[in-house]
């Protein structure tokens, strides 16, 4: 519960934040870089005062997320300040993958297309805005890799310093990619859940010091609502009927939820239903395992998979995850490791995108919850895409390469061609 001198002025331009409200009890506190409850220590959320928004106001918006920033709790001169452009990725009609899937009607949310090629990017632009206002000047993040990127890009287009730190058993594409932009990056022996442990201790001792998913964690949030934002105005300006959504700590799924139920309440679409699906590996599956058993709790869990962006074993949000699934008739999958990669290959040979292991985590879970039955096939959906598959070759490099290596004749190829049969 860090303050800085800035937070306890009362001149914050936080756009439409009004306070920040307690997830479990409910009281609200002024807007300040604060994420736990002074009553009970429940997790905060921003509480708003919208102002009157309409389609046309968001169209006459840039071709980012700040197209939305009459609905984000960040200043309204958010443009003004160098940062990222995350958004408005996009929505593609996923016809031979529906076909694959035996589903009628299927859309995929490319997110490989932000500047760092992960949905993170629209959290991290958020929570850079919003501690700017609070007096911060230093960004950091305990981090399982794309929010690593996302962290030190943004810091380094502001001229901000960064702090990052990943697990020392990253893999070697996320930490080349997050060194690239200069900034303090450190490897932390141990875990994602140690890492986060220790970056909740150094927020507590560097004023200064913005970790964006831990002390500043309310704003950053709120920025995955523009991925449900997008795909209400990208669909025609209503909502799917079904969206399957990766879950690591859990907070976009909610803030998905979120968007959808906001964008209804104002008038931008119809509140027509929408069934919220949660996708894990096995390897960590905490949520899953808390869903299939009927819990409200979630038992923490030792990550081992592939999928190391989704692999937190103690999800901040899971308790709210399965509040927002039960709440709206979904469910939520799990998948091996090696399901995990054949859903990237499908999503790549079917419809030409090539997304890291949570993405094949989200493929392969739809699959598997299709033909159990729990997703409708002939009911509308929407697969979110979060990473690019350029970050974990890793995951398919022993399944593809070239057909053949041949002479450079025709003949050659001939052979080739036919020895493929
Ligand atoms: C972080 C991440 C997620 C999930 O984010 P949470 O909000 O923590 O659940 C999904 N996909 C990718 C690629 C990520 O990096
Ligand atoms: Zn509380």
């Amino acid at each position: 519960m860090t303050l800085t001198a800035a937070a306890q002025t009362t001149s914050l331009d936080l756009g439409p934040a009004r306070a920040l409200s307690c997830r479990e009890c409910g009281h609200e506190t002024p807007l300040a870089a604060e994420f736990a409850c002074p009553e009970c220590f429940g997790p905060l959320e921003v509480a708003y005062d919208f102002p009157a928004v309409t389609r046309e106001s968001i169209q006459a918006g840039p071709q980012s997320i700040w197209r939305y920033r009459d609905l984000l709790p960040v200043p309204s001169d958010v443009q003004s300040h160098p940062n990222t452009e995350p958004g408005m990725t996009r929505l593609i009609k996923a016809d031979r993958l529906a076909a694959a899937l035996g589903v009628r009607s299927l859309w995929v949310k490319d997110d490989t297309g932000n500047p760092t090629h992960s949905f993170k990017d629209r959290v991290v632009a958020v929570a850079l805005a919003a501690a700017r206002e609070l007096g911060f000047t230093v960004l950091c993040c305990p981090s399982t890799g794309n929010l690593a990127n996302a962290v030190a890009a943004a810091a380094a287009r502001a001229g901000w310093d960064s702090v990052v730190l990943i697990p020392s058993s990253l893999e070697k594409a996320k930490v080349l990619t997050t060194a690239v932009y200069g900034g303090t990056l450190l490897a932390v022996d141990g875990n994602y859940d140690d890492v986060n442990r220790l970056a909740t201790e150094l927020a507590a001792e560097h004023e200064e010091w913005a970790f964006v998913n831990v002390n500043v964690r309310p704003y950053y949030a709120e920025g995955s609502k523009t991925l449900g934002y997008e795909v209400a105005e990208q669909l025609g300006w209503r909502l799917p009927e079904q969206i399957v959504v990766p879950i690591a700590s859990g907070s976009q799924l909610t803030k998905v939820d979120k968007g959808f139920t906001e964008f209804g309440k104002l008038g931008l679409v119809d509140a027509t239903p929408y069934k919220v699906f949660g996708a894990q590996a096995t390897g960590c599956s905490p949520v899953a395992k808390a869903f299939e058993d009927g819990h409200d709790v979630v038992q923490p869990v030792r990550p081992d998979t592939i999928a190391r962006s989704l692999a937190i074993g103690n999800p901040a949000d899971g308790p709210y995850v399965l509040d927002a699934v039960r709440r709206t008739g979904g469910a939520i999958g799990h998948v091996s490791d090696d399901e995990v990669r054949d859903g990237i290959q499908l999503l790549a040979r079917t419809e030409g995108v090539f997304a890291e292991t949570a993405g094949g985590v989200t493929v392969a879970t739809a699959k598997k919850l299709i033909e159990a039955g729990k997703i409708d096939p002939d009911a509308e959906t929407v697969l979110l895409i979060t990473g690019d598959g350029l970050k974990t070759l890793d995951a398919v490099a022993d399944r593809v390469g070239p057909t053949a290596t041949v002479a450079s004749s025709s003949k050659a190829v001939k052979e080739a061609l036919a020895g493929r049969g």
